[in-house]
């Protein structure tokens, strides 16, 4: 079952509804025009996990869109609405919150934005043990398009990601997990729902590093919390830019997300990835860890 509790100045604890029958207008613009933001967090042992870091994160998007949202006491009302209904209806270990944001019905000049919770996915908790097979993908742009031109909202999460949901189906049909996105000049961004870390020691000295996000990127939030909780264990880390060959040496590279968590890469184009036992018991530690 899905809780779906809507923004709304009417209700200041949201206004619940039902998610199995029809709430949006088909003229709205999330609907039109894939024009809107979102965010996705874990909700688990009674908490929505680095709930402040999604909530920032929103404002950013939303500002990279000119899009004007509800302020952050309306957003905690409503999630907290949303948990409880979740709670009461489907008992679940761990849950999916999505928190939309869309321009709204075209003339309104006013925005729609609502709270999901639904079950997390089976198969992404399964993957966090098994690991997963990943391919490169060409995204189709250079890694200095973000500066050069800022109407293509890198950075943003948007809510037109069909072209993400399209790389993973093309990854399926060729027998993969996943898939790692390159630039055309050839720097490794992210996954299509996630950022990527590689790890590597050298005797006692442990380096974590992700691709640099003025390659445009998502700056991920379970990223955030890992490289924070990581500097506190004294690893070393660096921001990319990362070549497809620096993910072939790693002695770990793992796909990291809210919802996911932690998940390590087996291969990638058919080529076996190391994965250093105690360094990923470190991560996963620390991602466990997280609040
Ligand atoms: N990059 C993309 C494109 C994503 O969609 C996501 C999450 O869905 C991430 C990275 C990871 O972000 P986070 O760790 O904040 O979930």
């Amino acid at each position: 079952m899905t809780a779906l509790v809507f923004l709304d100045p009417d209700f200041p604890a949201g206004r619940v509804a039902d998610a199995a029958t029809a709430q949006l207008s088909v003229l709205d613009q999330g609907v039109t025009r894939g024009d809107g933001i979102f965010e996705s967090a874990l909700y688990t042992d009674g908490i929505v996990r680095k709930i402040d870091a999604h909530l920032a994160r929103l404002r950013v998007s939303a500002s990279t869109c000119d899009l004007l949202v509800p302020h952050e006491e309306a957003w905690r009302a409503a999630i907290a609405t949303a948990v409880a209904a979740f709670d009461a209806a489907t008992p679940a270990e761990e849950a999916v919150v999505k928190l939309v944001a869309t321009r709204g019905t075209e003339g309104t000049g006013h925005g729609t934005s609502w709270v999901m919770v639904s079950p997390a996915p089976e198969l992404g908790r399964r993957q966090r043990q098994s690991g997963i097979s990943v391919i490169f993908l060409d995204r189709g742009y250079d890694s200095r398009v973000a500066e050069r031109a800022p109407w293509l909202l890198m950075g943003a999460k948007t809510l037109s990601y069909a072209v993400n949901m399209a790389a993973l189906r093309h990854a399926k049909k060729l027998g993969a997990d996943d898939v790692i996105f390159t630039s055309s000049d050839g720097i490794v961004l992210e996954g299509p729902t996630s950022t990527v870390l590689i790890a590597h020691r050298d005797g006692d000295t442990k380096r974590l590093i992700t691709p640099t996000l003025e390659t445009g990127i998502l700056p991920g939030t379970t990223q955030g919390a890992i490289f924070s909780a990581a500097r506190e264990a004294g690893w070393e880390l660096g921001y990319g830019p990362l070549t497809p060959e620096n993910l072939l040496d790693a002695e770990g590279v793992w796909l990291v997300s809210s919802v996911r968590l932690l998940t390590p890469v087996n291969s990638i184009d058919g080529t076996a990835i190391a994965r250093d036992g105690q360094l990923h018991a470190e991560l996963t530690a620390m991602v466990d860890a997280i609040q």
